[in-house]
């Protein structure tokens, strides 16, 4: 049996298993605390720095770190959420992100953790990046305006398909989401069933031919707020 340890999230005590993230612990117990580039089936990296909490007074990614006896973690701090809000505002101006046209509004995390943190306009300039489409795959649908460079399909591709179809090329403001090839996805070997074709939070990687199987206005975070199924466990 693992070995049990007790911390303190918002003053509120949690009990986890030794070996567990803050994250991991806190969805266990009921606690949501936002995420993007997290997936379950993935490990975690830590970089779109959403789940930030303070651990005993610093910032630490909650997705990498392990609990231990006694932290003090504060997570719904009024910092923490603009700290939140800035992150999502920034990736909303820094790609093309048209919530009406894209077919994947209702299912998107990037939109429903907006609206979970009550953003309702840019804060910021929009930079209207040049960003390419490619639907040359006959099952896939890559709309690179959408993509928030989480890393999640890069990781799906490479650790879980074993294939390494997507990777990251240029760095800063430039940097970007690639396919291995030279010119477009049907040039790689993606298919479909594939663990990266299931992961993307956003509009990004697509399925074609299924993307009004549920309307909208009755997806996901359409009927219920984002973290709604974590906070479930609580009742
Ligand atoms: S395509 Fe989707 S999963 Fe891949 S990096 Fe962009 S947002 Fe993340």
């Amino acid at each position: 049996m693992s070995e049990q340890i007790t911390f303190t999230m918002d003053g509120v005590q949690i009990k986890g298993k030794a070996g567990q993230t803050i994250l991991e612990a806190a969805d266990e117990a009921g606690v949501y605390i936002p995420r993007l580039c997290y997936h379950p089936d993935l490990a975690p990296h830590g970089s779109c720095r959403v789940c930030t909490v303070l651990v005993n007074g610093k910032p630490q990614a909650a997705c990498t770190q392990p609990i231990t006896e006694g932290m003090i973690v504060e997570n719904e701090t009024p910092e923490l959420k603009e700290h939140r809000r800035n992150l999502i505002d920034m990736l909303f101006i820094e790609g093309n992100h048209f919530c009406m046209f894209c077919e994947k509004s209702g299912n998107c995390e990037l939109q429903a953790i907006a609206y979970r943190l009550g953003i309702l306009s840019p804060k910021y300039p929009y930079l209207f990046p040049k960003k390419d489409v490619d639907s040359s795959h006959k099952d896939i649908f890559l709309d690179l305006n959408r993509c928030i460079l989480c890393g999640r399909c890069v990781e799906a591709s490479r650790d879980v398909d074993g294939k390494g179809v997507f990777e990251f090329v240029g760095r800063s403001i430039e940097k970007k989401l690639a396919v291995n090839a030279e010119a477009n996805l049907k040039d790689t070997n993606a298919a479909v069933t594939d663990k990266a074709a299931d992961v993307c939070p956003v509009g990004t990687i697509n399925k074609k031919g299924t993307a009004f199987a549920i309307p909208i206005g009755q997806r996901l975070y359409d009927t219920k707020p984002i973290g709604s199924e974590i906070e479930n466990h609580k009742k």
